[in-house]
């Protein structure tokens, strides 16, 4: 099955809000005035790819324009974007370096949006999530690793030091696993770390260092702390409340899905 249990009740329950409640069809998925594919199921389909690609939601409804962030990283994402398929023909990706609160995340889900919407299947996780989804007893099948693995667009946030120094040989052979098993076959990764440059391909062994050196491109973002914003606007949010309604109406999510749905029927 393509989803673990936990996703598709959450799937479930993020149909039942959106679409068995919709008034305009009903719950059928065809819009009752027009006879065509209701937004609530257009949407739904959106958010479910969202969903297996493990984007978070937070940043579902961010463009990359509306991101503040560093400008000229922002436009080699950009720039980036514009050439997806020269990047996957050659497993091209870049690092993203800088602290907490930079843009990271918000650039590698920029990146992961745009790529799930020209049908190329991406996956987000975190460097502890990877690892925890090759211990003993977890989840093989629904695993961030085997979704890595089935990616073509990997965004691997948050491998920071500790998953890199001396010692860690375990954690590192199964990072170095899967840029070696990626790269080379054509699967673009996105690293968002807090480490310096010189830190990351020195890291790894000589012959995924000469591969990450290869294919990555080292991008430091400066800048401060952008999360203030998220901090201001905690009481707006927890009033507004994020809905799946609201989100399904949000018009950067609306665009997306009008987006992937012509995409699917191509
Ligand atoms: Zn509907």
């Amino acid at each position: 099955m393509k989803y673990s249990e936990e996703e598709f009740a959450r799937l479930k329950e993020m149909r039942d809000r959106l679409v068995s409640a919709c008034k305009f069809c009903g719950g059928s998925g065809v819009d009752r005035r027009n006879e065509e594919d209701c937004r609530c199921m257009v949407a739904f389909d959106w958010l479910r790819e969202l969903t297996h690609a493990n984007i978070p939601r937070e940043y579902w409804a961010l463009s990359l324009e509306e991101i503040e962030t560093d400008a000229a990283a922002k436009r080699l994402v950009a720039t980036y974007i514009e050439n997806m398929r020269n990047a996957l023909d050659q497993g091209l990706g870049m690092v993203l370096l800088g602290p907490l609160g930079v843009g990271k995340t918000s650039l590698m889900c920029a990146v992961g949006k745009e790529a799930l919407l020209r049908g190329v299947p991406a996956y987000y996780t975190t460097t502890q999530a990877l690892l925890d989804s090759l211990k003993p007893g977890a989840d093989e099948e629904h695993g961030a690793a085997a979704r890595a693995k089935a990616a073509r667009v990997v965004l691997l946030d948050e491998l920071d030091k500790v998953y890199l120094k001396a010692g860690s040989d375990w954690a590192r052979g199964r990072i170095e696993e899967l840029l070696r098993g990626g790269i080379p076959h054509h699967t673009a990764f996105l690293i968002g770390t807090n480490l310096e440059e010189e830190g990351i391909a020195e890291s790894f062994g000589a012959s995924v260092a000469s591969l990450v050196r290869g294919h990555l491109k080292m991008v430091n973002l400066s800048g401060a702390d952008r999360r203030d914003g998220m901090q201001r606007d905690w009481l707006a949010r927890l009033k507004t409340g994020g809905s799946l309604a609201r989100l399904a109406r949000n018009k950067v999510i609306a665009a997306d899905a009008r987006r992937f749905q012509l995409w699917g029927k191509r």
